[in-house]
Order: C-alpha cells, then structure tokens, then sequence
C-alpha cells in the first residue's frame, strides 16, 4: 500500500506520548487555550504495568476533573498493602491514609480516560501513530515532525515539543540529550489465577537475589512481579524465564503461598532501571515524566508522580510560549532542569534508604549493589 501526504499542520506544542504525563500536560496546555496535538503510539489495547495507584492520585484526578469518569469505569479501590522487608512484615490499611484508598486499576483504560480528558479539553489526538523524525526548523524557531497513521504521513510545525514516551525518551534522545541510568532493574512478570480466598492486599516481598511484588488486578487476575537485575537473569536460550521465576519464588515465602500451584502465563522481562536526562530541557522541548527521570518501581508513586510532572511541565511550557525575551525564556529552562535535578535526588536518598533498611543477605550481589549507592551511581549510557 502507498503512503498518502497528508497536509501539513500547525500547533502550538506537540505532545509525544499519551501517558498520565503526556496526557496530562496536553489537557493542561489546551485548557490554557493553546493548540495541541498528542501523538500516541498505541490503541490503549493492550495490558500496561503500574496497576496499583496509591492514594496520592485521588486528588489530582479531582484537579482533572476526571474522577467521576474513573469511579463510573469501575476501577477497584485497594484494600491496603503488606509489606515483608528487612525481615519485618507491615500492615498498611488504606484507612490510615488521609486520601483514603489507593486503586488496583486497568492501566489501558486508565491511560485511555486521561487521553479522552485531554480530548475534552480540545486537544487533537491521533492513537496508532509511528513517530518518523524531529527536526528543528531552518528559522530557529520551533521544530517540524514527521508522523504516520495506517498508511497516512503527517508533518507538523510546532513551538514546542514535550516528549513524554517513557522510559525510553526517544524524542529527548533524537534531540541530542543523554540519559543516565543508574541500575540494570528489570521485572519478570506473569499474570496467575486468583486463589479462592486469597488476601486482596498488594504484597511486597524481599527476597535474595531482588524483590517482589504481587496484586490482584482489576480483571480478577493477579500479577507476580520479580525485580532483579538483567545480569542475574540467565539468557533465555539458556534457563527459561519461567525457571528463573519458579526458583526465584521458593526465597520469597509469603509470595510463594499467594502463588503455589496457580497457573500462569509465561514471565515476561521488561526494564524497571532507574533513568533520567542528564538534559531534560532544551530549546523549544521539554521531557515530563517517566522520559524526564523513571524511578524503581518500590517508589510505588508512579503516575501520580507523572500527573504532577505533566502539570508542572504545563505551566513552564505555557510561561515559555508567551514570554517573547529570549533572556526570561532561559531563566524558565534553567529552573525546570533545577527542579528536575532536585527530584532527583530526592529519588536517591529515598531509594537508598528503602533499600539500606534490609540488612539480610550481606553477600547478595543484588542487595551490595543498591547498598553502595555511589558505586550504582557511576554514569552508564541509556538503553
Ligand atoms: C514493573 C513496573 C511496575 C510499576 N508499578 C507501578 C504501580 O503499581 N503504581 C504506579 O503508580 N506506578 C508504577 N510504575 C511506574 C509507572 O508505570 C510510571 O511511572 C508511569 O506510567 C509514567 O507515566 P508516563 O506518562 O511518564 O510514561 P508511560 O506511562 O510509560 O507512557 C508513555 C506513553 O508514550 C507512548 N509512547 C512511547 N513511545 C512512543 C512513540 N515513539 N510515539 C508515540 N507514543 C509513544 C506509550 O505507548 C505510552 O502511552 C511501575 C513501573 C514499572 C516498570
């Protein structure tokens, strides 16, 4: 089939990535009255990670005005948490917290109700998009890019760019920023059975070589989680994952009570590594969420972290837009990489004391790694 041209267009600020970040920011920019478009690259078909939401994200989806969508989508409300660390087991009832209970949720729909939100506030949005090239423009000023839908291709000319796809800040990266990762975490996952009876509550389990977590999902299954590192995953042509993840099971004993004789999919491995841009602003784009910096996955405040990145990033974008001195458009740069770095570190000294209060396996390469936080933090390219 041959690709139509479809004409060029024109918007104030593309949005590249229809998470809670992107999604997000491009809700909050068109509420400003700016043009926007979002580009994702999904249908929001298929299974996302991060299904529980803790407590912090009931009043920023109020802010949204999304919360009656999201109680009329059914999601669960979460009966608490359970956590077995440092060889210690904690009980966290929702009821403790002021915001009351955190979610299990669908993350497509979840992620597809922000990105219909972003609709109704007057953003263009196109699903099922390939992200073809970003170049700047020959005047200086904003940048052209170049995007496919089935067999359509699409230029646009833009002020502004936010790259919000991720992990992976691929536009952040095409435009020439490094990004920084400072472990190899990656999670084996596979979705069970729920047993009859089983405890509802989101369960966090350290074990030798990592840790896990377990939930029940919002279709009634439930997710396993282990988290290692890449290198104390054997290849798979070697050990099949489902090995790695049987044995890994046997050092976690409560998960392994949850799990005992449930039928499961095959594991899956996926990167959970801590990253950020050393960069994550530049001329005329910025990068929210997860592609600013993504954080281990035992923060466990993931998309509310991401809402809040999107609607920061808003308000820069929309000061920046209408400030016509190149002088104070710097100043406006400067301060989001400022805020970006001090979130940063932040993010490590919590990590380093989440991790630091399990002393167990001393000789554990696993545990002596995230111990040493200065060794962890030696610059290693991104993926
Ligand atoms: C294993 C694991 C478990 C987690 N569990 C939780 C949890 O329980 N609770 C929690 O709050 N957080 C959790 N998180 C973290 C949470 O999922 C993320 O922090 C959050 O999703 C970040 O939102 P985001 O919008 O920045 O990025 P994402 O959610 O990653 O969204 C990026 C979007 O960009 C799109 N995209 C990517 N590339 C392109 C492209 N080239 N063109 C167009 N679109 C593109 C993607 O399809 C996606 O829609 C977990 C993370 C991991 C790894």
């Amino acid at each position: 089939m041959t690709m139509r041209e479809a004409s060029a267009r024109a918007a104030d600020v593309v949005v590249v990535g229809g998470g809670p970040a992107g999604s997000t920011a491009a809700a909050s920019l068109a509420a400003q009255g700016l043009r926007v478009i979002l580009l994702e690259q999904s249908r929001y078909e298929s299974a996302r990670f991060g299904e529980v939401l803790s407590p912090r994200v009931v009043p920023l989806l109020e802010s949204l005005g999304v919360m009656r969508q999201f109680l009329a989508e059914g999601q669960l409300p979460s009966p608490g948490m359970v956590s077995v660390w440092g060889g210690l087991k904690d009980e966290r009832p929702s009821l403790l917290n002021p915001y009351g209970d955190g979610w299990h949720v669908d993350r497509a729909r979840f992620d597809n109700m922000l990105a219909r939100a972003a609709t109704n506030a007057g953003v263009t949005l196109y699903t099922g998009v390939r992200f073809k090239g970003v170049v700047r423009n020959a005047a200086g000023s904003g940048l052209t890019v170049a995007f496919s839908t089935e067999n359509c291709a699409h230029t646009l000319h833009v002020r502004f760019l936010i790259d919000a796809t991720g992990r992976s800040a691929k536009l952040a990266r095409r435009l020439g920023a490094r990004q920084e990762r400072i472990d190899r975490l990656v999670t084996v996952v596979a979705v069970g059975e729920t047993r009859t009876g089983a405890d509802p509550r989101m369960l966090i389990e350290a074990a030798e070589r990592g840790w896990w977590y377990s939930a029940t999902l919002h279709s009634g299954r439930t997710v396993f989680a282990y988290l290692t590192d890449a290198d104390l995953v054997p290849r798979a042509h070697a050990v099949s994952h489902s090995s790695v993840f049987d044995v890994a099971l046997r050092s976690a004993p409560h998960t392994f009570a949850r799990a005992c004789g449930v039928p499961m999919s095959t594991p899956r491995v996926t990167s959970a590594a801590s990253t950020r841009l050393v960069t994550p602003v530049g001329t005329d784009w910025l990068a929210v969420g997860d592609a600013a910096a993504a954080f281990d996955p035992l923060s466990a405040h993931g998309v509310p972290r991401a809402i809040n990145s999107g609607l920061y990033a808003a308000q820069v974008v929309a000061a920046y837009l209408s400030e016509a001195r190149p002088d104070n458009k710097q100043a406006l740069v400067e301060e989001y990489g400022r805020q970006c770095d001090s979130n940063w570190s932040a993010y490590l000294g919590e990590r380093q004391r989440a991790y630091g209060s399990e002393k167990r396996w001393p000789d554990s390469v696993f545990w002596q790694r995230r111990r040493s936080l200065t060794s962890n933090a030696a610059m290693m390219e991104g993926p």
